[in-house]
């Protein structure tokens, strides 16, 4: 009985025995489970804790964007193109319809209208430059400061001893300016050939007017009839009819006003 008794002492003693290792064991165990969880619970806490952080940083950053935003906002706006600051309600309206100030707005209506001018004023410089002999004495000698221009020459011509008829010399100055244009303005135009030397006019002045009898002999008479080309007549007075009588563009709308 002994030995079975022995051998279940022993073998209850093993269990007896075995009992704290179990418990050992299943304390190791659950040491390691709960290290594990301790673990997965420090893990979790410092996922949340940056995740927390990473929200709370984008929340900082949205709001500093936010304050800066508004910072901007406050300061008025600029142009674009001089950086000017936009204060005025004119400057505001030009801001919103042309994305500028109005300065700069009109300063660039302005560029564009003087382009648009110097084109068409080229245009017409280079119609001038194409144009009949008589559209070009009309268009030089044919309104009051013509007329004076004209006048100054016939002036010149005469006091220089040059007895020429005043269409003579209007059609001579014509013809000189015609040859010498350069693309100037109807003012500068008139500067120069007041200017033009004499001798160098005397080339241009037609000694015959075949053709042109019938109006000749009408500024003959007009002339006559008038006393120009009397020195004692007033030069002042005469100067539009002088510039009226000259050209033979001039001459036919002249006359046709008379009668
Ligand atoms: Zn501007």
């Amino acid at each position: 009985m002994d030995a079975p008794i022995d051998n279940d002492n022993s073998l209850e003693s093993l269990f007896s025995n075995a009992e704290p290792l179990k418990e050992q064991g299943a304390e190791s165990l659950e040491q390691n489970l709960s290290l594990a969880s301790e673990t997965q619970e420090i893990t979790n806490e410092v996922l949340d804790a940056e995740s927390e952080f990473i929200n709370s940083l984008h929340k900082f950053q949205a709001e500093q964007e936010s304050i800066i935003l508004k910072a901007k906002e406050m300061l008025p706006t600029q142009c674009s193109k001089c950086d000017a600051y936009i204060h005025s309600k004119k400057d505001k309206g030009s801001i919103v319809k042309n994305k500028c100030c109005f300065q700069c707005f009109t300063a660039e209506r302005g560029q564009i209208t003087m382009e648009a001018e110097s084109a068409i004023e080229s245009s017409k410089m280079e119609l001038i430059a194409t144009m009949d002999l008589s559209d070009y004495e009309e268009w030089l000698f044919d309104d009051d400061l013509g007329y004076r221009c004209l006048a100054r020459i016939i002036a010149k011509m005469q006091s220089q001893g040059y007895e020429y008829r005043p269409w003579q010399i209007s059609i001579g100055a014509a013809a000189w300016s015609k040859d010498n244009y350069n693309n100037t303005s109807l003012e500068d135009t008139r500067y120069l050939v007041e200017r033009v030397k004499p001798n160098e006019l005397i080339q241009y002045i037609p000694d015959s007017v075949d053709g042109i009898s019938t109006v000749i002999d009408s500024i003959k008479r007009a002339e006559e009839i008038r006393g120009i080309g009397t020195k004692s007549s007033s030069s002042k007075y005469h100067w539009p009819i002088i510039g009226g009588i000259a050209g033979i563009s001039i001459i036919i709308p002249y006359l046709m006003k008379r009668k």
